[in-house]
């Protein structure tokens, strides 16, 4: 299987590696939108979140909020967004599961809170009502 980030995972590409334990790892994002953006993946192979299982789950989400601080605290950023796309549609491009961690500065003028839509009566709780039939 063709993976860049099993390949740095098993240190066959190269990468600004931040941490790692058994787990999980982290390191800088080749292509950042802020510098520090980082990227916290698990070391095992998962082509998207909803694939990883509760162990790895539970390492990666920790080293996200441990990372989140580290980013914030040493960049001096103002605040962080952390995202994970997942599927095509969303905007995912590499099929190893991954958060990314991204610095933000009241003056980078980013806006991630674009085409936000509105809900027609009766609308939102037909939608919530579908969600919840899948959480059960
Ligand atoms: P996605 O688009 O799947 O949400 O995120 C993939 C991210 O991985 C992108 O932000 C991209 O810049 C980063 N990336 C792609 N290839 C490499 C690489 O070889 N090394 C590193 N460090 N980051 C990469
Ligand atoms: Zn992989």
């Amino acid at each position: 299987m063709n993976c860049i980030f099993c390949d740095i995972v098993n240190r066959l590409e190269n990468a600004e590696i931040l941490y790692e334990d058994n787990e999980t790892m982290a390191f800088l994002d080749i292509r950042p939108f802020n510098h520090g953006h980082s990227l916290v993946i698990p070391k095992n192979h998962y082509s998207n979140f909803l694939e990883v299982s509760n162990e790895d789950l539970s390492a990666m989400m920790k080293l996200v909020q441990k990372l989140a601080n580290s980013v914030k605290t040493s960049l001096n950023a103002d605040g962080y967004n952390i995202l994970s796309n997942n599927g095509i549609a969303a905007g995912q491009t590499i099929f190893h599961c991954h958060f990314h961690i991204i610095p933000r500065f009241n003056s980078d003028g980013f806006k991630f809170k674009m085409n936000l839509k509105e809900y027609e009566e009766n609308e939102m709780r037909e939608i919530a009502f579908k969600i919840k039939e899948n959480l059960k």
